[in-house]
Parts: structure tokens; sequence; C-alpha cells
């Protein structure tokens, strides 16, 4: 699993907390960026390369904002990837025990549900070094791009088909509200219309895997007819996969400081948890299956790569901000793209046996899959156990235990119950 970050973004929203920088493209600060990552992408090859044969092998370019890249800088980093992902050593490809032993893999392969000979896309369109067995490319289980509406309107088919040449085998697009009201309110840099316009545009040029996203729990601007509008109208452009997060009040974001001044307020639990409870009926009676507390798919469209976070699989995380997680350790790049490129070192800490079994059920618990009972009895109190399977709150089948559908809304408290 390879995550990018692109740390650029045309403006601010209203709720954001991720790192970004607002960039207009101007000072070569984009290309500068794309110097550095490439340097990165060489000087973790290895790793690179090692993720993406023995773990799942998905690319997620996220952020910020991706689709504010012009497509000559996402094809050089691409490029990079590409050579780096099919880049042999020497002495030909490692058997997965010799990289085991050296400590990039805890649990790999073999993990369920991964597979790295999975041919469902490739990095097709750019110049990868060629393999032993003489393929230029290599194939990719999964290749998500973020994008913007307002840049896929504004770049047109030409920038779209751009990023399927690319390779890119599904969009995800944050689309947040179909409201204009809302979306001025978020300062978004889209209305309603465009994220349509840019749903078009985007299946016009043959992308046949396109998540959105969509933001709940508003009081005063988001009343139920609205947020019942914003799902029918996402529901009937029949995207594969919709992510539904709710509203909260990030460190920093404009979003504090409007709760600070008095000029917002959260609206109350219930309202909150009537709109989870809609959104989840409305995308099941529309055919979704509810595979993750706030996120949902077609059968079979579930996101590849965010589910291995999920399952706690092993990533390299590339660019300013990214985290990378090797089995046993996370690690991060400074969250500032002068000092990325200035060549900060990347901060890290080990994780104990303990923090990881916490993580991996923490993690577990968030999807319909959820965890082994099993590993659950060895790390929480079995009188908590106890208590949530008589509320409801945990359900045990075959020797899993998970939090049924009904209780994912409060699913933060049912773990924290638990750990
Ligand atoms: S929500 Fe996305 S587009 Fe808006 S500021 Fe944050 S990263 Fe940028």
């Amino acid at each position: 699993m390879i995550y990018v970050h692109v740390p650029f973004c045309r403006s601010f929203c209203t709720y954001c907390g991720f790192y970004s920088e607002t960039c207009s493209g101007e000072g070569g600060i984009m290309e500068q960026y794309a110097d550095a990552l490439c340097q990165e992408i060489e000087a973790r090859q290895e790793e690179i390369r090692n993720h993406s044969v023995y773990g799942r092998n998905t690319i997620y370019i996220g952020g910020g904002t991706p689709s504010v890249l012009p497509l000559s800088v996402l094809k050089r980093i691409i490029t990079a990837l590409a050579s780096a992902i099919s880049e042999v050593p020497a002495a030909g490809r490692d058997s997965w025990k010799a990289v085991a032993a050296r400590g990039f893999v805890s649990g790999w392969p073999g993990r369920a549900g991964t597979g790295w000979s999975a041919k469902h896309g490739s990095l097709t369109g750019v110049t990868a070094a060629p393999q032993a067995d003489g393929h230029g490319c290599y194939d990719l289980e999964e290749f998500t791009v973020e994008v913007n509406p307002d840049d896929i309107v504004k770049g047109g088919l030409e920038y779209a088909r751009g990023l399927k040449e690319l390779g890119v085998t599904r969009v995800s697009m944050g689309v947040q509200s179909f409201d204009d009201r809302v979306l001025w309110w978020m300062n978004r840099r889209h209305d309603a219309q465009d994220a349509v316009n840019a749903f078009g545009i985007l299946r016009d040029a043959g992308f046949d895997n396109i998540s959105i996203d969509l933001i709940f729990g508003f009081g005063t601007l988001s009343g139920a007819d609205t947020w019942e509008d914003s799902i029918s109208r996402a529901i009937a452009l029949a995207p594969e996969h919709i992510s539904a997060y709710q509203l909260s009040i990030e460190p920093d974001s404009a979003l504090e400081k409007m709760l600070d001044d008095g000029r917002f307020s959260e609206a109350d639990e219930d309202l909150c948890r009537g709109q989870y409870d809609l959104l989840c009926r409305m995308l099941s009676e529309a055919g979704y299956v509810h595979y993750e507390v706030s996120n949902f798919a077609l059968p079979g469209r579930e996101a590849r790569h965010n589910s291995g976070y999920w399952d706690h699989s092993p990533y390299v995380g590339l660019g300013p901000a990214a985290h990378s997680f090797d089995g046993k350790r996370r690690s991060w790049n400074v969250a500032d793209v002068n000092g990325y490129i200035a060549g900060s070192e990347r901060e890290g800490e080990a994780l104990s046996a303990e923090q990881l079994a916490i993580e991996d059920v923490m993690l577990g618990l968030r999807t319909a899959s959820g965890v082994s009972a099993g590993h659950l009895r060895e790390i929480a109190e079995s009188q908590a156990i106890d208590r949530l399977i008589s509320s409801g709150g945990l359900v045990e089948t075959d020797g899993v235990m998970r939090i049924p559908e009904s209780h994912f809304f409060v699913s933060d408290e049912i773990i924290r119950e638990l750990l």
C-alpha cells in the first residue's frame, strides 16, 4: 500500500483540519514538491517495492487536493512510483520470508483479503523500469486519486482522460453536499451542479469506480429535508462507493474559531443520529453494503486501499505529513512543505505488542467484518464484553466479534468501553 500526500488546496474548507497549503501553483512550488517527492521515492525504493509486492498492491494519492496538480506533475510522480515498484534487485526477487526476516512485514503474505497477483489495474501510460520477466508495468489492485469537482469541470474530459491514461482506476471526489447553501458555508469552491457535471465527465472518461464523500451532522444548515435530498442526489448518480462523515470540530480549523466566537453551535446528538440512520436506510435500500462505520459500497466495490488501513496492513506514506507503518513501527514526514523540500528527517516510534493489539481491535471493530473474538477477549475485560453483548452493542458469531450496524453510530463509545 502506497500513500502519496499532495499538500496543496486552492482554498480552505471551513471544517478542514488536514495539513495543506493554499496554492495557486505560482513560484514553482509544485515542481519543487515533485522533485522532493521523487527523491523520497528513490530513497525508499526497496521499501516501496516490498510493500507493493508482498502487501496490498494499491496506490492512493490524497491530500490536500491532488487534482490541483497539472497532469505533467502527476505523471512525474507516477513514473517514479512505477519505476520503484517495478525495480528488481540484482539478485532477483526476494522471497517473502527474506523480506519478513528483515523486519519489513508482520504477518505477510497470507493475510486474508490481500493478494499482489490480483490484476485489476496497471501502471500504464508511464515509463517504468522493465521487470526481469520483460513486462514494462506492474499490475495494481487499485489506484485511487482524490479530486475536487471544480478541477474536473475546469480540466474537462482532457484532464479526466489524462488521469485514466496514467493508470488511475478509481476516483474519490469530495462532493460533501448537494445543497449550494451548505457548500457556500463550507467554503467549497464548487456548487452542486459542478459535482454532477464532474461525475459525468469522469464517467465519460471511462471511470467505472467512483467514490463520493458527503458530510452530515449540521444543526442549523442541514435540516432533514436537505440531508435527504443530498443522499437522494448521491444515489441518483449511482457511484460505486459513498463515504459519509459526521462534521467534527478539528483543531485549528475555521470551524473551531467559529465555535469559539459563538458563530456556530454543534448539532445535538439526536439530530446527528437521525441523519446517520436516514443515510444507512436509504443507502441500504439502494443496494449499498455498509462495510465500515463511514463507508458504503456496491457489492464488490469496497475500497481496497482503505480496507488495508482497517485490517492494519503495512503502508508506505510519501510526501509532507504522510505517515508510514511497517507492521511494527509508525513514522511520519514533517507537516510542512518547505521543510519537506529542504529534506527534513522522518520521525517515528516503535509500537509495543500491546499497542499493536489494541490498534488491531480499534480498527477492526469499525468494520462489518469485526475482529477475532479470541483476540478481543485477550485484551478487553470480559465484564465489559458481556455487558456489551447483552445490550446489543456487540454480536458474536462463529468466533468473530463485531458491532452491529444499529450501533455503528456509537462505535467510538463502545470501543472506549472495551479498551
Ligand atoms: S477538505 Fe479537502 S479541499 Fe478542503 S481544505 Fe481540506 S484538504 Fe483542502
